[in-house]
């Protein structure tokens, strides 16, 4: 590989493997300045997130690049020049983040200078297909008459549909026009309005998403149930709409689906035009395999696509992921790309889900959290068991083909909304919190040693 194709495949792995916030948080703005004999020289956005990533990934980074370069590399991070990004209101002293260095998320500040904008997300990078067209036009109708076409544009759909990378495109598209912008998180959203009211700034947070042209609210789900911040995004939301200000939203449910949402906040949600994303078909997901192979200078034979397509149905990061995947094993091992090739480097994500039962899933996070499966299906609501029983609802989930009221069945007869409350919880806590990530990792390892591929 070339180094800036390594990188942009490393920097793919790691949005993977660190969950989409923290990624956004750390690597957003770093980009690959120089390559020279081996040495890679990196630039991140600000002197937190080069202390951050230097602590915790850069010998990930540095192992990543490695096996991407065939040969053993180094790394140095250096924080972006001031020419380099809109630095005029940058905060000059280290603002809250130092309090919470053990969290990898919310850096309350960190982006403050920043709109918050994938400059590789963009129009140009999305594949078509049927289970997109109508979001896709909608979002193209929107960058190209902001706040007056659909407003608000709502999209929501499954994870890894493409909802993030719509709204950076909305985004990346109006910004050339030079429209303020901005981009945020709904968590970040959050966890900024907590720290402005620690630190009684809420008059810069209020103009930092008021003084917009057009303002990309994603993973809006994350504010159900948290009133204050629905109160805050209420008032944001109204300032912005009755300035013919376009505001775009993204969550992985229907306004209605959301069901601890104010009602007054829903029914705003709901003014202006909704779209859902459903998953790719085989045609569009050979596409995005090509495109993406392009994108990296790579060609793979027709069958090669076929293959990998066929293997991976439901989720677009899945397939950018064994795409990854199959490219390094090739390079790794110098071997042509071939089905053969492609169904050794996918065994593990093709081959072992269908030997997983749920009784092995249950039986292995109960023993990973030294509790026992009598416990697990209790009716005891004691916190030492709701983690482990919840952990268990989300690998069910995702690694059986059991349905809710089947899952809720086998812990013990529970009700198949507590079922989804549960998997929806370890699925918003896995994006923040690495512990958890972790853990969930391990479980997964214990459950495919002790299951052999059919
Ligand atoms: P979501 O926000 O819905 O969970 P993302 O927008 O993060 O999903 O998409 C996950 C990954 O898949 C991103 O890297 C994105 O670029 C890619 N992706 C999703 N849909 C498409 C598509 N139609 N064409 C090209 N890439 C896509
Ligand atoms: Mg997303």
């Amino acid at each position: 590989m070339r180094p800036e194709e390594a990188w942009q495949s490393v920097l793919g792995e790691l949005e993977v493997s660190m969950g989409r916030s923290s990624f956004l948080t750390w690597l957003h703005a770093a980009r690959m300045l120089t390559y020279e004999d081996g040495h890679f020289i990196i630039a991140v956005a600000n002197g937190y997130a080069k202390q951050w990533l230097e602590q915790r990934k850069l010998s990930e980074i540095k192992r990543l690049l490695s096996a991407r370069m065939g040969r053993s590399v180094e790394v140095t991070l250096t924080v972006m020049t001031s020419n380099s990004t809109a630095s005029s209101q940058s905060p000059t002293t280290p603002p809250l983040i130092a309090a919470s260095q053990a969290q990898p998320a919310p850096a309350a500040t960190a982006s403050l200078s920043s709109d918050g904008l994938l400059p590789r997300y963009t129009f140009d990078a999305f594949v078509v297909g049927p289970g997109n067209q109508v979001a896709y036009a909608a979002a193209r109708s929107v960058a190209d008459h902001p706040g007056q076409s659909y407003n608000p544009l709502f999209l929501y759909g499954g994870s890894g549909l493409g909802k993030t990378h719509l709204l950076h495109a909305i985004g990346n598209f109006v910004k050339q026009r030079g429209l303020v912008c901005r981009y945020v998180n709904s968590e970040t959203f959050s966890n900024e309005l907590i720290a402005a009211i620690r630190t009684q700034s809420q008059e810069a947070f209020r103009s930092k998403y008021r003084l917009v042209d057009v303002l990309l609210l994603d993973d809006v789900q994350f504010i159900a149930g948290k009133e204050f911040i629905q109160e805050e995004l209420f008032h944001t939301f109204n300032t912005l709409y009755s300035a013919n200000k376009q505001i775009v939203l993204t969550s992985d449910r229907a306004p209605r689906m959301m069901v601890t949402l104010e009602e007054r906040l829903r029914s705003r949600f709901e003014w202006g035009l909704m779209a859902d994303i459903s998953p790719p078909d085989l045609e569009t997901r050979m596409a995005i395999l090509q495109h993406k192979a392009a994108q990296m200078g790579r060609e793979l034979p027709m069958e090669v696509v076929e293959f990998v397509a066929r293997q991976i149905q439901s989720n677009v990061r899945e397939l950018e992921g064994a795409l990854t995947r199959l490219l390094a094993t090739a390079d790794i091992t110098g071997r042509p790309i071939t089905v053969q090739l492609a169904r050794d480097a996918l065994s593990d994500l093709t081959g072992r889900r269908v030997n997983i039962t749920p009784s092995q899933v249950i039986e292995t996070v109960a023993a990973y959290y030294n509790i026992s499966v009598a416990e697990m299906v209790s009716p005891s609501r004691n916190k030492e068991l709701v983690q482990p029983r919840q952990v268990a609802m989300y690998l069910l989930r995702q690694e059986t083909d059991a349905s809710l009221p089947e899952i809720g069945a086998l812990l013990g007869g529970r009700d198949h909304t507590t079922v989804l409350h549960g998997v929806e919880r370890i699925r918003m806590r896995l994006e923040v919190e690495e512990q958890l990530r972790r853990d969930i990792m391990h479980i997964r390892e214990r459950l495919y040693l002790n299951t052999q591929p059919s």
